[in-house]
């Protein structure tokens, strides 16, 4: 038996995505740059998928929509793509401290060709810190890159203010918005560049979408060279089934966000309550408030999170986060928001997403409480 609570490392895919999908892989295989009619029917149904990714994000034209490999790529076409096309002006980025590593790596590859770099500190509950941003940002800046949403502690950033501080400076504004689309509103019309991920909202692996804003129109230098395909931002060959899938998990998310919001959100009270009423020194990681429903991160202080899981090796939840729980570094996000170095190695995330149910909740709550009283109980520390 396996109980899935990890819905921030990956979603299953929708059985309704899938399929959406089938037949593009099939009968409608055509080339979508093909000037047939197999070619035409194939991109017809990209641009059916363009325009669901775009209602989903507010985006006004489908043009707007790069498909990519996922948010990785993206992130990497948005930050290096647009540091590499507006260097002539300026030589700054601005960052966050708890971006994603792919964030946190690009820009580090900009530092070793001379860029300067600024990873902007957060706050205790995981906000960035606006009054360090709003001193960091100025003429030298190309480009200011801050996530929507933390993957790690769920927090939610205050993206329309730091909007209006990058318009003021006439600044480049990308957001890494993996995990916020489909959770949160987002709004295409507060960003120059955003980033999604197909696996990340129930649609399929390897697949995502850079939005690239035309009005004004925001350039990039490509990654790749090739055919020129996607406005020549992105060469190659459009997966044609996986595009038409994050379409169909795009549309889908659009239509069920505030049901399925309001069901988490019930889920999510009812377990920190129960955590933290029947466990004593147990925290939450993060803002209680501003973040999405279904990210949970608790430290249980006297265990380590890697012990936890080994307790209960049916319920798969995360110690840290996936890309680094192979270290024994601790998460460089808690660090971040400068929680006790022990606390940040006695770490949980709890993801819960579309087809988690109460009885679930009810079992991994009573499992971690269980887990966590017995190690405790032979800990000689505690
Ligand atoms: C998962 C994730 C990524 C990477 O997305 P892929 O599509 O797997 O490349 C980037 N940023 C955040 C915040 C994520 O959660």
């Amino acid at each position: 038996m396996n109980i899935y609570m990890d819905y921030q490392a990956t979603t299953p895919c929708d059985k309704r995505v899938v399929e959406e999908m089938l037949p593009y892989f099939t009968e409608k295989f055509g080339n979508p740059h093909s000037g047939h009619g197999m070619g035409l029917e194939a991109n017809g149904a990209v641009d059916v998928a363009r325009k669901k990714i775009a209602d989903l994000i507010k985006a006004n034209d489908l043009r707007e929509i790069i498909f990519t490999s996922g948010a990785t790529e993206s992130n990497n076409l948005a930050i290096k793509g647009a540091v590499h096309y507006y260097k002539s002006d300026r030589k700054k980025v601005i960052t966050s401290t708890i971006e994603h590593k792919c964030v946190l790596e690009t820009c580090r590859s900009l530092q070793s060709e001379g860029y300067q770099v600024v990873f902007a500190p957060v706050l205790g509950n995981g906000i960035v810190d606006m009054d360090f941003l709003k001193k960091e940002i100025d003429d030298n800046t190309i480009l200011v890159s801050i996530m929507s949403v933390n993957n790690e502690i769920g927090t939610i950033q205050p993206i329309k203010e730091i909007s209006k501080l990058c318009r003021e400076h006439g600044i480049l504004f990308h957001t890494d918005a993996a995990q916020a689309v489909g959770k949160v509103e987002v709004d295409a019309g507060d960003v120059d560049l955003m980033s999604i991920s197909g696996h990340k909202i129930y649609g399929p692996k390897g697949v995502g979408a850079l939005y690239v804003r035309i009005k004004p129109r925001i350039r990039l230098t490509p990654l790749f060279s090739g055919g020129g395909q996607e406005r020549g931002i992105r060469s190659g060959t459009l997966p044609v089934p996986l595009c038409v899938g994050l379409g169909k998990a795009c549309e889908i998310a659009k239509n069920e966000m505030v049901q399925e919001s309001r069901r988490l959100t019930e889920m999510k009270n009812y377990f920190i309550d129960k955590i933290l009423s029947r466990l004593e020194k147990v925290y939450l990681n993060g803002d209680r408030e501003r973040r999405i429903p279904g990210c949970l991160n608790f430290s249980f202080e006297g265990v380590e999170g890697e012990s936890i899981m080994l307790g209960m090796p049916e319920v798969c939840v995360s110690s840290g986060s996936a890309c680094t729980s192979a270290s024994l570094e601790p998460s460089y996000v808690l660090k971040a928001i400068s929680i006790r170095e022990d606390l940040a190695h006695c770490s949980l995330r709890i993801g819960l997403g579309r087809f988690t149910t109460f009885d679930e909740v009810e079992y991994v709550s009573d499992k971690i409480i269980e887990t966590v009283t017995r190690l405790r109980s032979m800990s000689p520390l505690w």
